[in-house]
Parts: structure tokens; C-alpha cells; sequence
């Protein structure tokens, strides 16, 4: 199986995940996608909602998408959500291609035992407004996809009573609205 793994925060998961998943397994003829939401990303200062919530918000976003699938791997390890942990993990279930957008190619070099992850995994990057830039590493560049949809940008949508219909799924904002999230700047998040 060629399988395709799209690590992230998810807070909350968008159309532009979506997008990039459904672009890297159309480009790379990937059997399946897993959307792994990291229970403790370890680059990121300020997490919003839940592990439990980021992941439900997914499980909603793939629901009836035979090529997407959730996977809660990384918030049922504890300590920090290390990628390479997880590529490990799923590498006995087949051929492993990574994705990931451009803005975190350009940090990658700073992942805890990057060099494993290329050992493990084809990395495949997907466009990002802006955050194209050539690389050192072998890559797998995806074209063709480019949103500018961001999880920063929906929070500070819901937090201004701003919509956000079109940027995720229905069934996303549904959770978002039931839960009360993104309403204020939890965890002291600056702007
Ligand atoms: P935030 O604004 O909070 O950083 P985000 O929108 O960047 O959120 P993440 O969960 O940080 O979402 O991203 C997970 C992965 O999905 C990363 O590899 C990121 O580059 C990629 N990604 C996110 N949005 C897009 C998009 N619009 N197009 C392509 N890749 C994306
Ligand atoms: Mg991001």
C-alpha cells in the first residue's frame, strides 16, 4: 500500500488540508491518506482546542471519504508528538509519503531526527502561498494546489464573528460552533 501520512495541529482542520491530501494522493496514486493530528506538536507554542476535539474536527472533515482517514496514533503516545515516532509506528503498513506544505519544507531541517523521517518516508510538499522555496532535500513537489486557507486565519475569523462557511467543511464548523471554540485568544495566543 502507498500511503500517504499528513501530520499537523488541526486547529482546526480545513479545506486546504483537505486539498492538499486529496492533490498528494492524486499526484503520487496514494491508496489512502492519514490525517494525523499531533497531540503535543512540539513546534508549536500555542494550541487552542483539545487533542480529543482537534481530532473529532478531523474524523468529521474525512467522514464518507474512502481515501481519508483519521488516526488518533499520536494522542495515544505520550510526550511530545514526534513525527518520526509515528512514521515508525505505520512504516509495516506500506510505502510511506509524508506531506506536508512548503512553510514547514522550509523548517523541516529542525525536526527532531529528520534524517530518519527521509529514511522512513518520500517526503511530498504541497504548495503555500508564499512559502515556496527551493530545496536541498529530495522532494516530491506536488503542484497544482494552492489555498491560502489557514487554521490561524479561520481562529481569527470566529473570534471577530467573521464566516467561515467555505473554508471547512460543515460538519467542522458544526463542531466549532457546538464546542464554543477559537472565541477568545485561549492560551494567550498574541494578535
Ligand atoms: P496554523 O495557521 O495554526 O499554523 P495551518 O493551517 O498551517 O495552521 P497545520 O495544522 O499547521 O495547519 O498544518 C498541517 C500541515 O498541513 C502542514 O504541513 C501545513 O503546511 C499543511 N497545510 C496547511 N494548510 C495548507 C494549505 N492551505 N495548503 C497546503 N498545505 C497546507
Ligand atoms: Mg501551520
Amino acid at each position: 500500500m502507498r500511503l500517504g501520512v499528513l501530520g499537523g495541529t488541526f486547529d482546526p482542520v480545513h479545506n486546504g488540508h483537505l486539498a492538499a491530501a486529496r492533490a498528494a494522493a492524486a499526484a503520487l496514486r496514494l491508496d489512502r491518506v492519514l490525517l494525523v493530528p499531533a497531540a503535543q506538536p512540539p513546534h508549536k507554542a500555542n494550541v487552542h482546542a483539545s487533542a480529543e476535539q482537534r481530532l473529532a474536527m478531523v474524523e468529521a472533515a474525512v467522514a464518507g471519504d474512502p481515501l481519508l482517514a483519521a488516526s488518533r496514533i499520536e494522542l495515544d503516545r505520550p510526550g511530545p508528538s514526534y513525527t518520526v515516532d509515528t512514521l515508525r509506528a505505520l512504516a509495516p503498513q506500506g510505502e510511506l509519503f509524508f506531506i506536508c506544505g512548503a512553510d514547514v519544507l522550509a523548517q523541516f531541517t529542525a525536526w527532531h531526527r529528520w534524517q530518519e523521517i527521509l529514511r522512513l518516508a518520500k517526503l511530498a510538499v504541497v504548495s503555500r502561498p508564499g512559502a515556496d522555496v527551493a530545496s536541498p532535500l529530495p522532494v516530491l513537489w506536488v503542484r497544482g494546489v494552492v489555498l491560502d486557507i489557514s487554521s490561524e486565519d479561520i481562529r481569527r475569523r470566529v473570534r471577530e464573528g467573521r464566516p467561515i462557511r467555505g473554508l471547512v467543511p460543515e460538519a467542522v464548523e458544526a463542531i466549532i460552533r457546538r464546542e464554543g471554540l477559537y472565541r477568545d485568544g485561549l492560551a494567550g495566543a498574541p494578535g
